[in-house]
């Protein structure tokens, strides 16, 4: 369009926001609106009635909103998705969807704590039973399945890394019925696609590598046409845990450099694990990356993983010593992080899935930043030096 543009003129463009009043801007406008108002009563009716597809009110639809679904849904191979305030409620959005009183979930053992106590605490009181799996054991979960509503994965898992064969465990569900839905917040899209493995949903902490710069907390699933449907009809909009146009504005910015973000954070992650893996202090690495293969289906590896010192090592002197890497929880950013197991331990949240998993009280969990592999070495060398009284 021409640039020539009265700024008088922007503001109403914008509104009626579509790709040829986006100025040719390079970066999409944020269309930072909370309603949308029609030209004429016919237009109002038509859209009322369905007849016309157009932004209303901006819990249901927002352009900028839609512009990070629509680039999601394309990254996961999915036909839709649908932009949440946080992962969390994307989670609690999706799973209510599938599921009522009476109903039973079977889920991977180790799963994210907060999605752990939303099936220990709402859901049991909804009478939704959750029955745990070991994820790796495709006997146990096939046993598991008969009669369940929904299978709930994450593959790697939660803290201790367990990995899975997605594609054959989506087709044992879905050969019962069973809903699958996975959470894919560690691997990213461009390290593992899985509904193009047959699971039917998959959900990400957009807070995570999506947004990739500690700056917004968002979630997203995405699936085919007629469950992402389900989910907008049924619980999205009266939950409404709606992403606003920022944070879409912030992940849509953020996802531009998803692809090499997630090529450094495997770099410099699996040659820190490998390490920490030769280094005598340490019992053992949980990074899927130093076992024989990945499993089929995940194509890379992340920054996230934890490993377990032997006795021996002050933990506490050992996290005070670093300098790099902060004390924090959440990961996915630009930023290295690191949290001690006894810490989350002695968390009062009830259920506590640390202890409720058995989490090794000796394991430290780290997530690896862009901070460039050689410093970031010489800080946990530095830290384990000081933490060994060496
Ligand atoms: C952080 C996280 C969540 C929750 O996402 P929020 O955006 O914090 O609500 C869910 N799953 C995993 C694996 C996470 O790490």
């Amino acid at each position: 369009m021409s640039a020539s543009l009265h700024p008088d003129d922007m503001a109403s463009l914008i509104v009626a926001h579509d790709e040829a009043n986006a100025f040719d801007a390079v970066v999409p406008p944020i269309v930072q609106t909370s309603l949308f108002t029609f030209s004429s009563y016919d237009e109002m009716l038509q859209t009322y009635r369905g007849e016309k597809v157009r932004p209303v009110y901006t819990r249901g639809l927002n352009p900028t909103v839609r512009m990070f679904e629509e680039m999601l849904a394309k990254l996961e191979g999915g036909e839709d998705a649908i932009g949440f305030a946080s992962g969390m409620a994307a989670i609690s959005s999706t799973v209510l969807s599938f599921v009522k009183p009476g109903d039973r979930i079977v889920a991977v053992r180790h799963l994210y704590p907060d999605t752990f106590r939303l099936f220990g605490t709402l859901l049991e009181r909804m009478r939704v039973e959750v029955t745990y799996v070991d994820g790796r054991d495709e006997a146990a979960v096939a046993k598991a399945l008969p009669g369940a509503r929904l299978f709930y994965m994450e593959s790697p898992t939660s803290w201790i890394m367990e990995t899975h064969d997605v594609k054959a465990l989506a087709a044992l569900a879905r050969a019962q019925g069973v809903v699958s839905v996975i959470d894919n917040s560690w691997s990213s899209p461009v390290f593992q696609r899985p509904l193009t493995l047959g699971v039917d949903l998959v959900v990400h902490s957009a807070s995570k590598y999506l947004g990739g710069h500690s700056d917004v907390v968002a979630g997203v699933v995405a699936g085919s046409r007629a469950m992402i449907e389900r989910i907008r009809g049924e619980t999205y909009a009266y939950l409404g845990g709606k992403l606003s146009p920022f944070d879409a504005w912030l992940l849509i910015r953020g996802m531009r450099t998803l692809p090499t973000r997630m090529r450094a954070h495997e770099e410099a992650g699996l040659e820190i694990a490998r390490r920490l893996a030769a280094n005598p202090v340490v019992k053992t690495v949980c990074h899927p990356g130093l076992a024989n293969a990945l499993p089929p289906g995940l194509k890379g590896t992340s920054g996230l993983f934890s490993f377990i010192f032997h006795e021996g090592i002050d933990i506490r002197a050992f996290a005070d010593g670093l300098r790099l890497f902060k004390l924090g929880v959440s990961w996915g950013g630009h930023e290295s992080l690191v949290v001690p197991a006894e810490i989350v331990l002695q968390q009062k949240a009830q259920p506590n899935s640390a202890r409720a998993f058995g989490i090794d009280p000796r394991s430290v969990r780290l997530h690896v930043g862009l901070e460039g592999t050689e410093a970031l070495w010489r800080d946990l060398e530095g830290a384990i030096n000081a933490a060994s009284g060496s």
